[in-house]
């Protein structure tokens, strides 16, 4: 349908687009004011009385829920709960039977799409054109495509008597709470095992209101156990005895403590750290496409990505071409309310995120670097970065060597492949990449020598459930997505 006149989004005082807010309603969607545990299919108070923290809305700093803060006691008995219902309900299922629950699963996720959209967008602060169109479609499609396996994991692993480990701990951070939930979760049960999820500390909400979706799906009680809390709570799932299988997404630091704690046991283990990825533009790409890629690759999500484009790598020829069309093109970038739809870049999600992003930011400039921010303003009240670019860094500079996990990007440049490569692979991380170029030759050549789990070519942040994703070097241990995904938790 054609625009009509009072449609169209008006010039404001430097000649830019402005558009009058579209704001997407929260009136329809409950959160109850104090969340419990989510332990064998019920909501169980804290062992320890009065133990609450609360969950904040990042974009007004106003408190939206308090949540339960779980002890090792509670840890321990979500861990029990979940060993009852593997031994008497999960294991003894048909593979049929575990995939039936695993598509209602997916389908409650679609039906609630809306909500969980919503919750997701106010607890973390990403913009709700994200949540509603990237990460909850993409969190039923993990549910859909893992319960295609359950029945089929003979078909998935010929040959081999496939078996699952037991009991999962999982724990995951806060840049795609329900994603991460998703990514860990489906393989999980889809494989036979049942599982004790903690959610980061600063977005809980989403996990506890897919715990009252396992309530909805009838899942017998145990198999999925939400506990929630900060590092003691995870520390204490991942060290509890009875757990078969730890699986991380966070930091490279936290990973190195779960790891070490880990030695020695039989634990099975994945970790999913860490990236510092580079973005490699070369002269014959189409040019504003790539910049669009560059966009999308450190400004997505508020540049609170793992595989973030974050260091941008510009062959010479083309390299003021393509920083001025980045200077102009993040003037147009809308910075704001995580409701509104026309939101590009939301809130940073929490302060204390926004004071290492903004650390960073000092460092960089005391360390010689040109910086540039978008002119936009940013409301008052919330954590807000706006986008930011760095030229005249090299390899030693500190935002070019650590992962900052906000919306600032460092610029390079380069003039042969060789140095492209060399430069790209120079970073203590392996998460992932990206290359542009008209070559289908040069791709092949330069990606093969890019040593980072996942490389995209003319494209950027693409995800799907059939892809695996991981890292190497300290990006981490291990894939999610796939078969490959599947495998870890799986005993053969
Ligand atoms: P974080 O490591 O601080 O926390 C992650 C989770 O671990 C949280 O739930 C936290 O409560 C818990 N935790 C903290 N200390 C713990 C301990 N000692 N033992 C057990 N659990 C503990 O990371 P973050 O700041 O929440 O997330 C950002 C990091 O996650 C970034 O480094 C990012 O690159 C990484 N990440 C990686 C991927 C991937 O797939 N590779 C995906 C998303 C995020």
């Amino acid at each position: 349908m054609a625009r009509t006149k009072t449609d169209q989004p008006k010039l404001n005082f430097d000649g830019l687009w402005d558009y009058d807010p579209a704001p997407e309603s929260s009136d329809a969607i409950s959160i109850k004011d104090q969340y419990d545990l989510f332990i064998g299919g019920e909501f169980v108070a804290p062992s320890k009385e009065g133990r609450y923290f609360d969950t904040i809305n990042p974009s007004t700093e106003e408190r939206i829920a308090s949540v339960a803060e779980a002890t090792t006691q509670d840890v321990d008995i979500a861990v029990k709960s979940a060993r009852k219902a593997y031994d008497k309900y999960w294991s003894k299922l048909t593979g049929k039977d575990r995939a039936k629950y695993i598509f209602r699963i997916a389908r409650l996720i679609q039906e609630r799409a809306r909500e969980f959209a919503i919750i997701e967008s106010m607890d973390g602060g990403k913009p709700i054109r994200e949540s509603r169109d990237v990460d909850i479609p993409l969190v039923a499609a993990h549910f859909f495509y893992n319960a295609g396996w359950a029945d089929k994991l003979q078909y998935a692993f010929p040959g081999r008597q496939p078996k699952p480990l037991g009991v999962a701990g999982q724990i995951i951070p806060w840049n795609f709470p329900l994603l991460m939930l998703a990514w860990k979760i489906a393989p999980a049960l889809a494989g036979g095992n049942t599982v004790v999820l903690k959610p980061a500390e600063t977005t809980p909400l989403t996990a506890l209101k897919f715990a009252e979706l396992i309530q909805d799906a009838d899942l017998p009680p145990g198999v999925v156990n939400i506990v929630t809390g900060a590092g003691a709570t995870g520390s204490a799932l991942v060290n509890h005895p009875d757990v078969n299988k730890v699986a991380f997404t966070g930091s490279t630091n936290v990973g190195r403590i779960i790891q070490k704690s880990l030695a020695g046991t039989d634990k099975k283990y994945t970790l999913e750290l860490g990236g510092k990825a580079a973005n490699i533009i070369f002269e014959d790409a189409a040019i504003d496409q790539a910049v669009e890629g560059i966009v999308n690759g450190i400004f997505f999500n508020q540049g609170h990505v793992c595989c973030a484009g974050s260091r941008l790598l510009v062959q010479e020829g083309v390299a003021d071409e393509v920083y001025r069309k980045l200077t102009d093109r993040i003037e147009t970038l809308v910075v704001g309310d995580p409701l509104d739809k026309n939101t590009d870049i939301g809130a940073i999600n929490s302060k204390a995120q926004l004071d290492r992003i903004s650390t960073f930011i000092e460092k960089g400039i005391a360390e010689g670097g040109e910086v540039h921010q978008s002119s936009c303003s940013v409301p008052d009240k919330g954590y807000w970065c706006k986008p930011t670019l760095f030229k005249n860094v090299s390899q030693s500079h500190s935002i070019v060597q650590n992962e900052i996990f906000g919306p600032v990007l460092a610029i390079q440049t380069f003039r042969t492949p060789a140095e492209a490569v060399e430069k790209a692979n120079n970073t203590p991380y392996g998460l992932s990449g990206g290359v542009w170029t008209d070559k289908g030759s040069k791709i092949f050549k330069i990606t093969s020598k890019l040593r980072a789990g996942v490389i995209w070519a003319n494209t950027f942040n693409k995800f799907d459930p059939t892809s695996p994703f991981g890292g190497y070097k300290e990006s981490g241990v291990g894939r999610e997505g796939g078969l490959h995904g599947l495998l870890p938790y799986i005993k053969l």
